[in-house]
């Protein structure tokens, strides 16, 4: 389960935020670019507890070179 990286609510799909915090935050239509930079500090903690939680294979290989390693350096 996903949960807001603002609030820790449990949200439904892929965003950072539950609609709360967005509309609270100002970012409700804001690009991630455009984000003020403590709410993408938060957004990338929340990313890496997703990512951890998914598993280094669940990755796509190209956003972590460190998985690819792992999952294909015994075959090298
Ligand atoms: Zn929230």
């Amino acid at each position: 389960m996903n949960c807001c990286c603002v609030c820790g609510r449990n949200i439904t799909g892929t965003s950072w935020l539950c609609h709360k915090c967005a509309k609270d935050n100002g970012v409700e239509d804001v690009a991630y670019a455009d984000w003020p930079d403590w709410l993408k500090m938060f957004a990338n903690q929340e990313h890496a507890e997703r990512r951890r939680e998914a598993g280094p294979l669940e990755i796509p290989f190209s956003m972590c070179p460190e998985a690819e390693m792992l999952a294909y350096g015994e075959w090298d």
